[in-house]
C-alpha cells in the first residue's frame, strides 16, 4: 500500500467559514472576553436542540465535569461509581475534590458501564451517592437501567456526553439523562469550539451556581467579595463564535461519521471482526469515532507493558498493534481503545467491580485488547476510505 500523500487524521476539526463571521463579530464589536452574543446564542442553541433548561457554557468539558461533581455535593473520600473505560477526563474531577473513583466494568452491547456491574457496586458500596457515566465514541449507555438503578439507591447521576454530542437514546438527546450533565467542544469531537464545554441542567438554582464559581465566585456587593472557592471557568466569547459557527453543522457532521461507520461495517463484513455495537431499536449514535473489534481466535500473540506494544505476526490473524503500525506506515491515524482506568497507573489501588456478564473476564481489559479506533475524520474521502479498509484487509492475509 502506498502512502497517503495528505494524512487521515482521526477525527480533526472541520471548518464551514461562519465561524470566523461570529469570532470577527466579538473582535469588531470588542465583546473579547467572558461576555457577549455568542456565548448567549449558543447556550440558548444548545437547549433548544437538546431540550434542557440550562446550558452553563465553559472553558472545557473537563470544567463542566469539575463543576458538576461539585454540585452534586462530593465530599473528600465519597466513593463515586464511574465509566471504566473512558478518557481520563471523565474521572480527574472526581480527584480533584479528593473522593474516591470505583471503575465500573464495561458491557459487551455498547461498551458502556454495564448496569448489571453497576447494581453488584451499590451492593458493596451502600451509601455511594453519585454515578458519573459516559457515551463512549458516540453511543449512549443504557441510560435507562444505569438512571433506574441509580435512583433506586438514591444517587445523582452526572452524564458525561462529550463524545455523544447529538446522539439520542429512546428518542431523547444524550446530555439530558442525568441531573447535571456535560458536553465538550475539544479540537476532535463531533463539532468544536477549539476548545470549550458546557454543563447542562435542568435546574436553573445549580446552573446560577455553576455560572458563579466559573467567574471567580464573586458575590454580590460593591467590591469583590468572596466566601467560596472560585475558578476561571467561563468560556470566551471568541470560542463561543466558533461554536456558533459550527452549530448548524452538528446534523451534517453525524450524517458524514455515520456514512463512515456503515462503509467500515461494509467493507469488513467478510472479516473476522465487528464494529464498535449499539442496540439498534433504542438508541441513535453521532458515530464520532468508528473502532472495530477483532475476534478472540483471529487474534495474533500481543503484548503491552506500561509503555510499549509488540506482537508477534502470524498468517491469517492480527492484533491492534499491527493494525496501528499499518495505518501509521500509510500515513493514516488510528488509536487504540481508551485503556481502561482501573489499568492504570494513577487509578491502581481504586475499587473496581465487573459485572456477571464478563463471567469473570474483565470485559474492559478484553476490547482494550482486541480494540481500536479507525480514521473517522468526516472530510476523508470515500476513496480514502477504501483505502485504509484495504490496510486493514491486507493485516488479515
Ligand atoms: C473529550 C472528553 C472529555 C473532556 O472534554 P474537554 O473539553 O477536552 O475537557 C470528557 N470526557 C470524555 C469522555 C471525553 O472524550
Amino acid at each position: 500500500m502506498e502512502k497517503f500523500e495528505k494524512r487521515i487524521w482521526l477525527s480533526s476539526p472541520t471548518m464551514h467559514g461562519d465561524e470566523l463571521k461570529y469570532m470577527t463579530e466579538a473582535f469588531e464589536t470588542n465583546w473579547m472576553s467572558t461576555v457577549g452574543a455568542n456565548i448567549n446564542e449558543v447556550e440558548k442553541a444548545v437547549c433548544e436542540k437538546l431540550g434542557c433548561k440550562n446550558a452553563v457554557a465553559l472553558s472545557s468539558g473537563t470544567a463542566a465535569l469539575h463543576l458538576a461533581v461539585k454540585l452534586a455535593g462530593v465530599r473528600p473520600g465519597d466513593a463515586v461509581f464511574c465509566t471504566d473505560m473512558t478518557f481520563a477526563a471523565t474521572v480527574n474531577p472526581v480527584l480533584y475534590e479528593k473522593a474516591t473513583p470505583v471503575f465500573i466494568d464495561t458491557e459487551y452491547d455498547t461498551w458502556n458501564m454495564d448496569p448489571e456491574a453497576l447494581e453488584e457496586a451499590f451492593e458493596r458500596y451502600p451509601d455511594t451517592k453519585l454515578v458519573v457515566v459516559a457515551n463512549l465514541y458516540g453511543t449512549p449507555a443504557k441510560l435507562d437501567e444505569i438512571c433506574c438503578v441509580a435512583k433506586k439507591h438514591g444517587a445523582t447521576v452526572i452524564e458525561d456526553a462529550a463524545e455523544s454530542l447529538g446522539a439520542s437514546y429512546r428518542g431523547r438527546q444524550t446530555g439530558t439523562f442525568g441531573t447535571y450533565n456535560v458536553i465538550s467542544f475539544n479540537g476532535n469531537k463531533i463539532i468544536t469550539g477549539s476548545t470549550g464545554g458546557m454543563l447542562l441542567t435542568d435546574d436553573g438554582e445549580a446552573a446560577d451556581r455553576a455560572r458563579k464559581w466559573s467567574t471567580q465566585s464573586r458575590e454580590n456587593a460593591p467590591w469583590y467579595q468572596h466566601k467560596e472557592v472560585g475558578y476561571n471557568y467561563r468560556m470566551s466569547n471568541v470560542v463561543a463564535g466558533v461554536v456558533r459557527g459550527q452549530w448548524p453543522y452538528l446534523d451534517e457532521h453525524i450524517a458524514q461519521k455515520k456514512a463512515i461507520y456503515e462503509r467500515y461495517k461494509n467493507g469488513f463484513c467478510d472479516l473476522p471482526v465487528t464494529m464498535n455495537p449499539y442496540q439498534v431499536d433504542v438508541m441513535e449514535p453521532n458515530f464520532w469515532l468508528s473502532c472495530m473489534l477483532i475476534d478472540r481466535d483471529a487474534m495474533c500473540e500481543q503484548h503491552r507493558s506500561d509503555g510499549k506494544a509488540w506482537y508477534v505476526s502470524e498468517h491469517g490473524k492480527t492484533c491492534p498493534t499491527e493494525i496501528l503500525e499499518a495505518l501509521a506506515g500509510c500515513n493514516a491515524e488510528g488509536r487504540p481503545i481508551w485503556k481502561p482506568m482501573h489499568m492504570q497507573p494513577i487509578f491502581k489501588g481504586f475499587p473496581f467491580v465487573t459485572g456477571p456478564q464478563g463471567n469473570g473476564v474483565d470485559v474492559g481489559a478484553d476490547i482494550f485488547e482486541r480494540g481500536l479506533c479507525l480514521p473517522s475524520d468526516n472530510k476523508m474521502l470515500p476513496s480514502e476510505q477504501d483505502g485504509i479498509i484495504e490496510i486493514v484487509r491486507r493485516c488479515f492475509d
